[in-house]
Formats: C-alpha cells, sequence, structure tokens
C-alpha cells in the first residue's frame, strides 16, 4: 500500500476523523511517521579509519562530506539525508 505524505500526515492528526474501510491506510500512515522520527534519533557518526584519510560518516547514508558546513562547523543533521548527528564522544580528524 502506497500512502503519500499529505495523506499520512492527515491520518496522524489527531483531530482527524474518519471511518475507514481498512486499517492499512493507519498502519501505513503510522509507519510512515516512525521512520520520519527516526531521522530525529541523533545517531552517533561511524568512523572510517581509511577513506583514505581517517574519516566520519553518516551512519544512515555513509556521507563524509556532508557532515560539517562549509567553515568546517560540525552540522547538526547530515547534509545529504536529513540524520540527526550525535557528535558526543565523536572522534573528529582533521583529514
Ligand atoms: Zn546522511
Amino acid at each position: 500500500m502506497t500512502v503519500k505524505i499529505e495523506r499520512a500526515i492527515e491520518i496522524l492528526n489527531p483531530a482527524h476523523r474518519e471511518h475507514y474501510e481498512s486499517i492499512e491506510p493507519v498502519d501505513e500512515a503510522c509507519r510512515m511517521g516512525i521512520a520520519a522520527l527516526l531521522y530525529r534519533v541523533r545517531k552517533k557518526p561511524e568512523y572510517l579509519p581509511a577513506h583514505p584519510a581517517p574519516a566520519l560518516a553518516c551512519k544512515r547514508c555513509g556521507s563524509v562530506k556532508h557532515l560539517h558546513n562549509a567553515d568546517g562547523a560540525q552540522n547538526a543533521f547530515c547534509g545529504q539525508c536529513g540524520q540527526a548527528i550525535d557528535w558526543t564522544d565523536a572522534a573528529e580528524t582533521d583529514a
């Protein structure tokens, strides 16, 4: 079953009332909500010891160059996939 994002938002709205013919779209909207919220759960970057120099990568998409902004500062979210990044205890390198 495919549920469009706008439809999932409608279904997930507690104020929305509808008599559903099937629970499937509700289940799918819930799964979509969970998947979206998981992007907000901060994940520690993955340490790559040889990339070709040591580097940190996004655990979700593997991006190395989108974890920092143009000034080299750590992004709160991966610039490629949007995953929230947990920088606590991250072994930063100057690679
Ligand atoms: Zn990413």
